[in-house]
């Protein structure tokens, strides 16, 4: 039997019968991975040693009688900008190349008390900037559907890794769509969280106010798991909230009744491609007839989402990344003349392209005479945003909307075009605006075989609601179960 491409539940049942043992779970992943991974390029870095031996003392543990953690045998991936202890964390970038953090994240740690076994770390755009994997400075991920697309970004090494096979679950962090934007290119579950669930600790910072850590799935069973994994209090990061982990999993029911569903006019714009309409339209309708009742609604600052994001993210990313400078950690330039020199090369021979150019923005966006017109006017845009969402959830349950205006594009496609990458962000910025939890679920596929996502967005700690009408459209359709065949001729 093929274990990969099993969910997390059913192989968790798997080894509490007996049925399969840990160390052959672990060996099946390690096996897929040297069978696709040469076209998928999802892994920066594996530790295969590591996560044998994990399994083994697992494996033991069991034989003894002992019950393991909720992810008890699972192999995860983790995005290479949550650090692990003596373990390299690179953030995509060359600035971070050899870098191995004395410390691990709280997330980390919290895998670690449930049994997770983290198999390696992924691909991801340099710093989490970008919407296509292509800013990283290492390679470039390829996307399971279509070797020639790419998987989404800023977590697309995660995304491909879950969709091929090649990890059973991931984590992915989201500051503007990172997560649900890749999960939806990849036909795969991500979800992001409420700000103030998930521990910040350990993750390298892009935009502080914006960063979540969340879960990338095959499931909504397995993203209510490892959200339950994920989620509370962390006394390491005084932005993570005291609000009490419900079981999401028992959240996990197959109707909706009672519930009222938003479909904010809004995002229903021109750019976007005529199958996501669609597919949105069909989706909305099964969800009706699921018990829910679908509502127009209005959301009418949507249209200054992407500027203002653009603004404070990128303000806080010229702050987040004024660390590196070669000297306490990182990449030092070889030509040293004085320290100010020292400084500038070895900012300048780290960074990418993209990276610089969201720090020259954030600079100036922060710079005196233009903070108040600039930053300033972002912040009270976003009181604006967040406003929307929560007028909206005094009538509804949850909004439903589209992940992404498109279907992957093509590697190479954006790249050159800057703004019309920050576009592709256009539905998934709002809710890191305003704070509030995301989901985003495979709801068909283009013609060309490739996934469509759906977005449910829900008011802030309400992810149960969330949870369970993913759980009842992805019981009462078959998208989830389709499964990538990877050219492996290419
Ligand atoms: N694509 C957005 C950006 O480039 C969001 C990235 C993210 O969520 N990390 O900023």
């Amino acid at each position: 039997m093929n274990l990969y491409p099993l969910p997390a539940h059913e192989l968790g049942r798997l080894i509490r019968d007996r049925e399969i043992s840990i160390q052959e779970l672990t060996s099946s992943v390690f096996q897929r991975i040297e069978e696709v991974e040469d076209k998928i390029k999802a892994f920066l870095s594996l530790d295969r040693k590591g996560a044998l031996e994990e399994a083994g003392r697992l494996d033991r543990r069991l034989s003894k009688g002992e019950k393991l953690g909720l992810l008890g045998g699972i192999p995860i991936a983790v995005k290479d900008n949550i650090c692990l202890k003596d373990q390299k964390t690179t953030c995509g970038s060359r600035i971070l190349e050899n870098f191995c953090p004395p410390y691990s994240a709280t997330v980390a740690q919290r895998l670690k008390e449930a049994d997770a076994i983290i198999i390696g770390k992924t691909n991801m755009d340099e710093f989490a900037m970008g919407s296509s994997t292509e800013n990283s400075a290492f390679q470039v991920t390829h996307n399971p559907w279509n070797l020639k697309a790419t998987p989404g970004g800023s977590s697309g090494g995660s995304a491909a890794a879950v969709a091929s096979g090649e990890a059973v679950m991931a984590l992915g962090s989201d500051t503007g769509g990172s997560i649900r934007q890749p999960a939806s290119f990849c036909g795969v579950v991500g979800l992001k969280a409420t700000y103030g669930r998930v521990s910040r600790y350990g993750l390298v910072a892009f935009a502080s106010s914006l960063d979540q850590i969340g879960p990338i799935t095959r499931d909504v069973l397995d993203c209510a798991m490892l959200l339950e994994v994920l989620s509370g209090r962390d006394r390491l990061d005084s932005t993570s909230l005291d609000y009490a982990v419900p079981s999401y999993v028992k959240h996990c029911v197959p109707d909706l009744k009672n519930m009222t569903i938003g479909l904010p006019r809004e995002y229903f714009v021109p750019g976007m491609s005529r199958e996501v309409r669609e597919a949105i339209i069909q989706a909305t309708g099964i969800l009706e007839k699921l018990g829910a009742k679908i509502e127009e609604v209005s959301l009418p600052h949507t249209e200054y989402a992407i500027a203002t994001y653009y603004l404070i993210a990128t303000a806080e990313a010229s702050s987040n990344l004024a660390r590196y400078d070669g000297v306490g950690y990182g990449l030092r330039t070889k030509d040293v003349s004085d320290l100010i020199g020292m400084y500038k090369r070895s900012r300048q021979e780290g960074f990418g392209e993209e990276v610089k150019r969201r720090i020259m923005l954030g600079t100036y966006v922060l710079s005196k005479g233009y903070y108040d017109d600039y930053y300033g006017k972002a912040g009270r845009v976003r009181t604006l945003v967040r406003r929307d969402f929560e007028e909206v959830f005094k009538g509804c349950d949850v909004v439903v909307t589209p992940t992404s205006p498109t279907v992957a594009f093509e590697i190479g496609e954006k790249v050159d075009d800057p703004v019309k990458m920050y576009l592709s962000d256009i539905f998934t910025i709002s809710a890191n605006l305003a704070g509030i939890p995301g989901i985003s679920i495979p709801c068909g596929y283009s013609q060309q075989g490739l996934p469509i996502g759906l977005q449910a967005l829900a008011k802030a700690f309400d992810e149960p609601t969330l949870l369970r009408v993913a759980y009842a459209f992805e019981q009462n359709t078959d998208w989830h179960k389709r499964e990538p065949e990877i050219d492996l001729q290419r």
